[in-house]
């Protein structure tokens, strides 16, 4: 047997199968370009701040392990988040860790997650490689609303362990229903999961919902805010569930550098707060400018920092890469999704970025 035969049987045979099924989440190279791809906030840091950051860092023990506890950080996270004094924190490299933590406690052959689709990838992605069963109940396809009836039938058919409800949700930018999304949360058999990642460009939040249901847990990040290269989110719920998520986690999950630049980048959220209020205004003009462009079919408003549209039938491939040839990256969301044909997917930059993406927008439907 040649070499390369014997190492693809080798993979073959030990890969699990729900590991080999998996298509790996596409990062493509944006180096150079206007990137308006993954919701990331476009503005960096005022130079003093910059200062006094690298100034935190030169305190920090790179020789020793981390606090396994996190404790500053936490506590900031709370003041910072408005998280209930009877609730409890469980941190993440990255909401991302969070997701793969529930599916390492909670999943099991025959156990379910269920979330509304078009949705946030990572749920399925997880699930699939952790042996969970995915279930999607498809959101209305006019607005992108929950189909309450459909939500509640799928939940007494398939007993989720695990609901997802993004709050606002990624790729459709709206924030559900809250009558609907309390029905869900009344008959849920597991728990439910709030991702509120868009949260700092809506403003609702469900936190102060914990207290009334221990089945409920919020989820958090910093990443849309700004802080995205640290990977950082948290859980916040009932503490008895959350003792248990903490035995799946693994104890220096936060490194030290990320629990003393997040610590002391939230000692200044005015700041990152001033940056989300000013891309919740570029949203606005982003959005008045894209839904007067004949050339598209539909804009969807946003609660969070990206638009979703819809551009003419069979044009979204097309119009993504003259946007890519002409130094703009955007997301392309056709294909992705049933109700996401033609669909695309640009978050809100500076307004450089988005007066630069209109003109390239321009010339690709034009
Ligand atoms: C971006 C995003 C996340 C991922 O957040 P990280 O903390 O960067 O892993 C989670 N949920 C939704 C809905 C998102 O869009």
């Amino acid at each position: 047997m040649s070499r390369s035969d014997d190492r693809n049987a080798r993979i073959t045979r030990l890969v699990r199968p729900a590991v080999q099924a998996v298509q790996a989440y596409h990062v493509p190279p944006a180096q150079g370009m206007v990137k308006l791809d993954a919701m990331e906030n476009p503005y960096p840091w005022p130079g003093e701040l910059r200062d006094a950051w690298l100034a935190a860092l030169a305190d920090v023990s790179a020789n020793r392990y981390p606090d396994p506890t996190a404790a500053a950080l936490k506590a900031q996270l709370r003041r910072d988040g408005g998280v209930p004094d009877a609730a409890g924190l469980l941190l993440g490299n990255g909401s991302d860790e969070l997701i793969q933590l529930l599916a390492l406690a909670l999943g099991g052959e025959g156990r379910v997650v269920l979330a509304p689709g078009p949705g946030f990838a990572m749920y399925r992605l997880i699930a699939a490689f952790t042996g969970l069963e995915y279930q999607e109940v498809p959101l209305a396809d006019e607005d992108f609303a929950l189909d309450e009836g459909a939500m509640l039938a799928a939940i007494a058919r398939h007993q989720p362990t695990v609901i997802y409800l993004a709050y606002p949700n990624n790729p459709t930018g709206n924030a559900f229903d809250a009558a609907a999304m309390e029905a869900v949360i009344e008959a849920a058999p597991g728990v439910v999961v709030i991702d509120e990642a868009y949260e700092p460009f809506c403003g609702r939040t469900w936190m102060s919902a914990l207290e009334r249901y221990d089945h409920l847990l919020v989820m958090r990040t910093v990443s849309k805010m700004g802080l995205a290269g640290l990977r950082l989110g948290y859980l916040a719920g009932h503490p008895d569930w959350l003792a248990q998520l903490e035995k799946c986690r693994l104890p220096y999950n936060i490194n030290v550098l990320t629990q003393a630049s997040a610590t002391f980048a939230l000692e200044h959220g005015d700041r990152l707060r001033a940056q989300t209020d000013s891309l919740r205004a570029e949203r606005e003009r982003l959005f008045e400018a894209l839904q007067v462009r004949d050339g598209l079919q539909q804009v969807w408003p946003s609660e969070a920092n990206f638009i979703t549209f819809r551009t003419q039938p069979g044009r979204a491939g097309g119009v993504h890469a003259s946007l890519r040839e002409n130094g703009v990256l955007i997301k392309n969301l056709d294909g992705s999704h049933p109700l996401l044909s033609d669909c695309l997917r640009v978050t809100v930059g500076t307004a450089d970025e988005n007066a630069r993406f209109l003109v390239a927008l321009d010339a690709a439907i034009g």
